[in-house]
């Protein structure tokens, strides 16, 4: 059974003893994961090694980083390697998502050396994508993030694809309030499975974790994740809140 994931993005948002409480409220639920479900915290590099003493002996709960450089190492005053997230026993890292890309300027490009150095240093990318708001209203989604998977990934080897991680996040429903409806989601999520299986075939996209991003809650979660090709969600807002990351996790089929 494909992996089912609850993916919480802190971003820039809360002080050390404020995300320490909340994890601690997350983790007092209790919520026992089945084998193939997984509650990921991407929080803040300086909170890594908190969050990973709290959830340790936690299963199935981790924690990844938001982001890593696109060199190895050197004079990138400033910046973390994937190698240094590896030293921390860090399993996840969150690349491409779309403030990066709109804020930082990071290009395809550099995406696909950032999954290189991720991979290589034995951690797993959670590869976000997603259109803009004026490319949806064109009508031009589905190419828009091809290109962005093409670009990003396609130089990848079978046993390497395996490990990525997508997370389908239109930009037009990040932070918005309006989230994509499910059928937008599936209907998105069913083509980024076929450009999958177009370059690595069946069996490997159909293994492929695709999570979708965008103003999901405790509300709406079940919907979106009862879709076919969702599987499991990345939540920003929201994860910011106990009450509300323990329904999306409590959500996952
Ligand atoms: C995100 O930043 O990845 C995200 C999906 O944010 P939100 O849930 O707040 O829309």
């Amino acid at each position: 059974m494909r992996k089912k994931i609850a993916a919480a993005n802190w971003k820039m948002n809360l002080r050390q003893e404020q995300g320490e409480q909340l994890l601690t409220a997350i983790l007092q639920k209790n919520i026992s994961l089945k084998p193939h479900q997984f509650a990921i915290f991407a929080v803040p590099f300086p909170y890594l090694p908190m969050a990973s003493e709290k959830i340790s002996g936690k299963i199935n709960y981790s924690v990844a980083a938001q982001n890593c450089y696109h060199k190895s190492a050197g004079a990138f005053t400033g910046e973390v390697s994937a190698e240094m997230l590896s030293s921390l026993n860090i399993p996840y890292v969150v690349l491409g998502h779309s403030e990066r890309r709109e804020y930082f300027g990071e290009t395809n490009a550099m995406l696909a050396e950032k999954v290189n150095l991720t991979l290589s240093n034995g951690l797993q990318p959670v590869f976000c994508c997603g259109e803009p708001l004026f490319i949806r209203e064109e009508n031009g989604q589905n190419d828009y993030v091809e290109k962005q998977l093409r670009e990003g990934l396609f130089h990848l080897d079978n046993a390497q694809i395996r490990k990525i991680i997508i997370a389908y996040e239109p930009i037009w429903a990040i932070g918005t309030g309006k989230t994509a409806s499910a059928a937008q989601a599936q209907e998105m999520h069913a083509h980024l499975r076929s450009v999958m299986a177009g370059k690595y075939g069946h069996e490997i996209a159909d293994d492929l974790s695709v999570l979708y991003g965008g103003s999901v809650k405790g509300s709406n979660a079940s919907e979106i994740f009862s879709q076919p090709d969702v599987d499991g969600g990345l939540v920003g807002g929201a994860s910011l809140n106990a009450e509300e990351f323990c329904q999306i996790i409590s959500a996952l089929p």
